[in-house]
């Protein structure tokens, strides 16, 4: 009986993946992950179209899990969510951010903003003063962190979460609103958002220049932006075409595997040292 039951164990580990058996098991491995220290940041640079400069990083989640490697954020974050997770997450990310930052001011380099992603589920009303509180651990600006929320987040308790931005903002973070172009939110709304930035999602980026449509929308996300007085970036950018019509289009920064893919904090400290990306 043993020896059928360790057999259909090894079967388990081969279809791992399609089972409910292995969420539950990517749930539990995932709650020990943050303490055992399987995770890390990686840093994608965004550079600014007017000198060409590395001038802020988006800090991305990874996850080195044993035995499997490197998982997506993609396929762990949904089940962060799903699990409350999340928001240990969160303060696990914006205290590993600070510190991050804190080591590169200390090492005397340039002091890049770094943005930062929160679930919906991370906007609860002490988030403000985490915030501070961890800026405040490394002696580190309000300034050093932007806030990437994304038109989902305003969705479940827009009143709510309008007035925790809105603390956010007014103690000196920054807050761009992230893949947008692909929410519901009504552009009468985009006025009254206590926001700095708009980020064009790469679903536009990708069909620049050949499609028309999409090309079309993100030059018109980009007058958007201009007219609203908010900053815009791109995401995606693959291509140098991509990047020129941005360029022309009037979107002040980039960020994309043309100019770089995300990288771990090393590999982007060199980049710090020249400002330029690789
Ligand atoms: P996102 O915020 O839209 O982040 C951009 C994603 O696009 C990243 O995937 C990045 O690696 C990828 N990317 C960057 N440049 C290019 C490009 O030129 N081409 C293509 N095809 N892809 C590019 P990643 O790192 O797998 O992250 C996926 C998503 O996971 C993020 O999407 C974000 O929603 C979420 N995420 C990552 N880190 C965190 C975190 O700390 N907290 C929360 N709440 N969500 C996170
Ligand atoms: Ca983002
Ligand atoms: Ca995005
Ligand atoms: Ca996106």
């Amino acid at each position: 009986a043993k020896r059928a039951r360790s057999g259909s164990c090894v079967f388990y580990t081969h279809d791992m993946e399609d089972d409910a058996f292995a969420q539950l098991r990517l749930e539990s491995d995932l709650r020990r992950a943050l303490e055992r220290d399987e995770l890390s940041l990686h840093f994608q640079p965004q550079i600014s179209l007017a000198n060409g400069r590395v001038t802020a990083a988006e800090a991305l989640l990874r996850w080195q899990r044993p035995g499997i490697g490197m998982v997506s954020p993609a396929q762990f974050i949904p089940i962060a969510e799903e699990t409350g997770l999340i928001v240990r997450m969160g303060e696990w990310m914006i205290d590993a951010v600070c510190r991050q930052i804190a080591a590169w001011r200390d090492a005397s380099l340039p002091v890049v903003r770094v943005a930062v992603n929160l679930s919906a589920r991370e906007f609860v009303p002490e988030l403000p003063a985490k915030i501070l509180d961890a800026l405040a651990r490394y002696a580190l600006p309000p300034s050093a962190l932007e806030l990437e929320i994304t038109e989902s987040v305003l969705m479940s308790n827009s009143e709510r979460t309008v007035s925790i931005m809105q603390a956010l903002r007014d103690a000196g973070l920054r807050l761009a609103l992230d893949d947008f172009g692909t929410g519901y939110s009504s552009l009468s709304y985009l006025k009254r958002l206590p926001i700095d930035t708009l980020k064009i999602d790469r679903s536009f980026v990708r069909g620049i220049p050949d499609d028309h449509d999409d090309s079309a929308l993100a030059r018109a996300i980009v007058g958007l932006a201009k007219n609203l007085r908010l900053s815009v970036i791109a995401e995606g950018v693959e291509t140098a075409e991509q990047a020129a019509f941005l360029r022309d289009a009037g979107c002040d920064d980039m960020q994309g595997y043309y100019f770089s893919r995300p990288l771990p904090a090393a590999a982007f400290t060199l980049i710090l040292r020249t400002g330029q990306p690789p």
